[in-house]
């Protein structure tokens, strides 16, 4: 995601910057969703098959969902909208919403399930007998996904409709079992492994509906259109639907970017931006993964949110950010999308690169007229900045990386920790370690990380074995020793 507080203080100094454990990429031996879903305008009801693929070495005998519009609901515990933000999440008014579970089926079987988890936010669904490693099982879950007015990541609001999460999300597998993901609102509290997905969409033909998906099938009949996309080796599907959306479409880099806008005075600069971060975020990491990336401009409180090969934009930006945005949202394609991580336990893994992509990307645009130095200058003074703040608020300031979405006090603290102070930390590296190294690292990170998770330590490894003396460094800025 791109935090508010970092755009206000791009927007003062001209410039600052603008966020799933385990993906196999080996055809057939991965998760399979298969969802069929129909939405009226402010109900979507679906019927979701899932073949899950045991990639783990235990046996299972229950699967767990992660049921994110649940959090949306009157008396949630977690609630995506913070208490800061609600006047501009529900500019007309308090709304709320909720996913019911209609009934789900094993192997064609009906089945016992329960939705449970610290806030209604988990189905568990119990197989009924033990699914080994390698071996395979189909689960059919009914939903209906009631959606609230809000400017969220789950909602209806003035010019669209935003659909992530809008299905049960398969909790990732760590060594203790299936991650549950409370959905606190500071950073992105998302966490899942990769799968492959055909989506199916009907609705009014007056939405335009831009997905994570490449469509494959169109049908029009009485006012409504059936389209069916896919998407491989992904961490979540995504969708925004609007009846307002113009639409450009760019191939030159090899892949299909699409920009989705409703209120664009420049729609072909917005979408140089997506194109030349494309072209510039390949050539320095390595390829794009999917054969399409949609660029979304849509209502949405904080800068942008990333998704496998579709990010949101907040449709209100200035023009300076929203550039900015759609760089640091099509850098998260390479961190977070790809290279995944717990986003509770470690968001500053994606965050922190996604940011630093950012200056790399100006740095090699002048055109933009952002230079490095002037870039890692400001982060360095909102660091220090926030360092001052919190130490002169509580006596001493706490600057380590390595806690949980839960362990922030909110976004000012969030934003510095996770998104700033790594940004410095890769800048640093890149001035120690020397270009050669840093790129080669970077380069090393993507390419055996890419559809898997990554946790902290691990781009450590990849810097050492590229020569870098990286363990002590990294160690120092994890645990908050660093000196900026
Ligand atoms: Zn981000």
């Amino acid at each position: 995601m791109r935090k508010t507080a970092l755009l206000l203080s791009a927007t003062l100094v001209l410039s600052i910057f603008t966020c799933l454990i385990s993906c196999k990429d080996k055809s057939g031996n991965i998760t399979e969703y298969q969802i069929d879903a129909k939405f009226d305008g402010k109900v979507l009801t679906a019927t979701q098959t899932v073949d899950y693929y045991n990639d783990t070495e235990t046996a299972i005998e229950k699967l767990e969902f992660n049921l994110y519009g649940n959090a949306y609901r009157k008396d949630a515990k977690y609630s995506p909208v913070s208490i800061h933000t609600v006047a501009q999440s529900y500019p007309d008014g308090i709304s709320y919403g909720d996913m019911q579970i209609n009934q789900v089926m094993v192997s064609g079987e009906k089945a016992e399930f329960l939705v449970e988890g610290k806030d209604l936010n988990l189905l568990t669904v119990e197989l009924g007998k033990e699914i080994f490693p390698e071996e395979r099982v189909l689960v059919d879950i009914d939903f209906t996904l009631n959606l609230a007015n809000v400017v969220s990541r789950t909602g209806i609001n003035r010019h669209t409709v935003n659909l992530g999460n809008f299905y049960p999300i398969l909790c990732a597998r760590n060594q203790n079992g299936f991650y549950e993901c409370n959905y606190y609102s500071v950073g992105d509290p998302f966490f899942s492994d990769c799968a492959n997905y055909q989506v199916t969409l009907t609705t009014n033909s007056d939405y335009t509906v831009a997905t994570s998906g490449k469509r494959i099938s169109v049908l029009e009949q009485g006012g409504k259109v059936t389209q069916t996309y896919k998407i491989n080796n992904a961490r979540s599907f995504a969708m925004v639907l609007s009846k307002e959306f113009e639409c450009i479409t760019d191939n030159s880099t090899g892949t299909e970017i699409n920009y989705y806008y409703y209120k664009d005075d420049n729609p072909i600069k917005s979408m140089e931006y997506a194109v030349k971060s494309m072209n510039y975020f390949e050539k320095t990491f390595g390829e794009y993964v999917y054969e399409t990336y949609s660029v979304v401009q849509t209502g949405f409180v904080q800068g942008g949110m990333e998704y496998p090969a579709l990010v949101m934009i907040n449709g209100d930006l200035e023009a300076g950010a929203y550039g900015e945005v759609i760089v640091h949202e099509t850098a998260h394609q390479w961190w977070q999308v790809a290279v995944g991580n717990n986003e509770i336990e470690y968001g500053f893994l994606d965050e922190g690169l996604a940011e630093y992509s950012v200056v790399l990307f100006f740095e090699n645009h002048p055109e933009y007229g952002m230079k490095r130095e002037n870039l890692v200058e400001v982060s360095e003074k909102t660091f220090k900045s926030f360092c001052t703040v919190y130490d002169k608020l509580f006596g001493a300031v706490n600057t380590s990386m390595l806690r949980s979405l839960k362990d922030f006090s909110g976004e000012y603290e969030y934003v510095n920790i996770a998104y700033i102070k790594p940004c410095i930390m890769y800048e640093y590296l890149r001035k120690t370690a020397g270009e050669e190294r840093f790129f080669k690292g970077l380069k090393k990170y993507y390419e055996q990380y890419k559809f898997k998770n990554a946790e902290p330590y691990d781009v450590v490894g990849v810097f050492e074995k590229v020569g870098a003396d990286a363990n002590g460094y990294f160690d120092t800025f994890y645990t908050g020793k660093e000196i900026i």
